[in-house]
């Protein structure tokens, strides 16, 4: 019966070739681009390439050694935990921040989860259906994403190299100076100092001043202070003090504690925020995450308790992200490439609007054309601007000042950008700076520019 098995055949086909065609239709969500890049540098290193990877941000220095004992000391550890997180987990992150920052966080206002990016998603996701979400341009790779995800409108603010590429009271009463706005709409704006991309905060003053205007505009904040700790002088302010009514904060283990493959994220939800708030977020955080792995949360109680040593190694990292980022950005500005010197963190943005007509002779007239350059006759690896919401023609790129062993500069003291292990850091920005100055004397140009 061979025409009723093909005619099975078909049917089965035709019924598969559909679901199929259902399930890929529509716009498929791209890999996050800081997880690409990382990816690509990986595979080309892979096949004897040497690439200087300034793409992807994760922290050069170890884990702090007694939080590493002690999650070797809980590995057999099998249970799992509660929801919101082990209390003396969140007793111990919010201590650590009541002396830190001087906010007044309480253990029953936090909340943990595998990564802070995912506690980023459980807040857009517990917003209502005609919440809008406010993102800075720039900002980080995974805010619009997520609020994309979640079905939330956004709004970009935009922002500028003479603004510090930073949201501030006048920027923020302009993006809300839309008349059409139904004034119960609640609204999320997203702040994140010390910035990634550009390593930027906001001045004290600056931020009391935008805090009013969140204040009396009624907009949720969320506070994303990952590298609040990485603070270069230990000068990071809280935007919860300013605002601690409307202010909801995400931190975690990922920068400061150089674990970001642990996944240890915490949010800070204010109780005045209200208790449907918390609940939702729990619910979202019990039918999908369960609990923080087991062993991570003992070893987070003892990362967040205060030490002589913990303190000692989180003021050397300071300093030798202050000295590199402060190298580095001096470098790229005499090859005019403006930068600004950063705050806190490991990224710079550079800025290479004074070669346009340079480069736009050469063809490059977009950000990721300039990373794509960059990484083929440099092999320096960078991130685009518009990976960060900024629009394809702004010749900013993203640079992550992190290819280097922190282990080895940790024992060290005094100043360290001349040491061996910086080798891969300096090639990489006189890598730019050169590529920059051929560009400008016109001795790089493909040959059939003429
Ligand atoms: N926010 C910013 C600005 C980041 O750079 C990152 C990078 N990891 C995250 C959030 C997410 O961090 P994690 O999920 O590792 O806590
Ligand atoms: N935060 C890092 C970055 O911006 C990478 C980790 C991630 O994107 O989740 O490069």
């Amino acid at each position: 019966m061979p025409s009723s098995s093909s005619a099975h055949h078909d049917s089965a086909s035709a019924s598969t070739s559909t679901l199929t065609q259902r399930l890929n239709a529509g716009e498929a969500p791209r890999a996050s681009d800081t997880l690409l890049i990382n990816e690509q540098s990986r595979l080309r290193e892979a096949g004897g390439e040497r690439v200087i990877k300034f793409g992807f941000g994760q922290s050069p220095f170890p884990v702090f050694t007694p939080a590493v004992e002690a999650l070797a000391a809980h590995a057999a550890d099998k249970a799992y935990l509660p929801v919101q997180g082990l209390a003396a987990a969140r007793e111990a992150v919010a201590a650590f921040h009541r002396e830190v920052d001087g906010v007044n966080w309480q253990a029953g206002e936090m909340l943990l989860a595998p990564g802070s990016k995912l506690l980023l998603f459980a807040l857009m996701k517990a917003l209502p259906a005609d919440a809008e979400v406010l993102i800075p341009d720039p900002a980080w790779v995974s805010y619009a994403p997520q609020a994309r995800m979640c079905n939330l409108a956004t709004r970009r603010v935009t922002c500028s190299f003479e603004s510090r590429w930073q949201v501030n009271a006048a920027s923020l009463e302009e993006a809300l100076s839309d008349r059409d706005e139904p004034n119960n709409r609640v609204r999320l704006l997203i702040l994140n100092q010390p910035g990634n991309p550009t390593g930027l905060s906001l001045n004290h003053a600056e931020q009391a001043k935008l805090a009013e205007v969140a204040r009396r505009h009624d907009l949720l904040v969320l506070s994303d202070e990952i590298y609040g700790v990485l603070d270069h002088d230990g000068s990071h302010r809280a935007f919860a003090r300013d605002y601690p009514e409307g202010t909801v904060t995400t931190t975690g283990l990922s920068k400061w504690c150089g674990a970001g493959g642990w996944r240890l994220g915490a949010m800070h939800v204010p109780a005045s925020l209200g208790e449907a708030l918390f609940s939702r977020l729990l619910g979202i955080a019990s039918e999908t995450w369960s609990s923080v792995a087991s062993p991570i949360q003992e070893a987070a109680c003892v990362a967040y308790q205060r030490t002589p040593a913990l303190d000692a190694y989180i003021t050397r990292q300071r300093k030798i992200l202050a000295e590199i980022g402060r190298w580095a950005a001096a470098e790229l500005d005499d090859a005019a490439i403006r930068t600004h010197a950063p705050d806190g963190g490991f990224y710079l943005y550079p800025d290479f609007e004074a070669h346009r007509e340079a480069l736009a002779q050469r063809g490059i007239t977009t950000g990721s054309e300039l990373t794509e350059v960059l990484l083929d006759e440099c092999g320096v690896a960078l991130l685009p601007g518009s990976a960060f919401g900024a629009p394809a023609e702004r010749l900013t790129v993203r640079l992550a000042y992190v290819d280097f062993d922190g282990a080895a500069l940790l024992t060290t003291s005094g100043p360290v950008i001349a040491h061996p292990v910086l080798e891969k850091v300096r090639d990489g920005i006189h890598a730019i700076t050169a590529f920059v100055k051929a560009l400008e004397s016109g001795t790089n140009k493909t040959p059939n520019d003429g």
